[in-house]
């Protein structure tokens, strides 16, 4: 299946000159969207994962089917404040200034092996910071998979010495 037919490409948004890729209209096709989970399953299966973390939200769209197929659990990343108990912290930059990304300081046990998913790879911030959190853990970080891959923004050389899927490529 081709997936690309079913991104939307939304022109000057959020920001006069970004192209953004707009994944709903592929979620919202029921064929579409269990095409591209099925891919990342198989992945998730062959790397050996025995959790999926995702971040908010649209990390958890891609991670939490992956997750129920397999009986695996899922942990959220969120962005501070959002989550209800004891957090561990990652700061990563942003255009302007820093983020911050949370889990619950038990939400990887020391040696699980993790999956790491996300809608899409761009510069690679958001996944840095959610390696590093499951990192402070103890999980061994076994693979990352993500929807789309832009490839121009080199995102992967954030990533060296990790695996990386992505299903589609700009
Ligand atoms: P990065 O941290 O620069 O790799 O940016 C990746 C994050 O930004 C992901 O969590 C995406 O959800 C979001 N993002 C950036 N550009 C797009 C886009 O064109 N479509 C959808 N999400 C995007």
């Amino acid at each position: 299946m081709d997936l690309k037919q079913y991104i939307t490409i939304v022109e000057d948004w959020p920001k006069p000159g970004i192209r953004f890729k707009d994944i709903t209209s592929l979620m919202d096709n029921g064929a579409a969207y269990k095409y591209a989970t099925d891919q990342i399953v198989e992945y998730a299966k062959q790397v050996e994962a025995d959790i999926i973390v995702g971040p908010e939200a649209r990390g958890f769209i891609i991670g939490c089917p992956v997750a129920y197929a397999l009986g695996l659990g899922f942990a959220p990343v969120r962005k501070e404040g959002k989550l209800p108990r004891e957090v561990i912290r990652a700061e990563y930059g942003l255009e302007y200034g820093k983020d911050v990304l949370t889990m619950h300081n038990d939400a990887i046990k020391p040696g699980q092996r993790v999956l790491i998913t996300d809608d899409l790879l761009a510069t690679g911030g958001t996944i840095e910071a959610t390696i590093n959190l499951v990192e402070q853990l103890g999980g061994i970080v076994v693979g990352c998979a993500f929807l789309i891959e832009l490839t121009y923004l080199d995102g992967r050389d954030k990533l060296e010495g990790y695996e990386v899927r992505t299903l589609l490529q700009y």
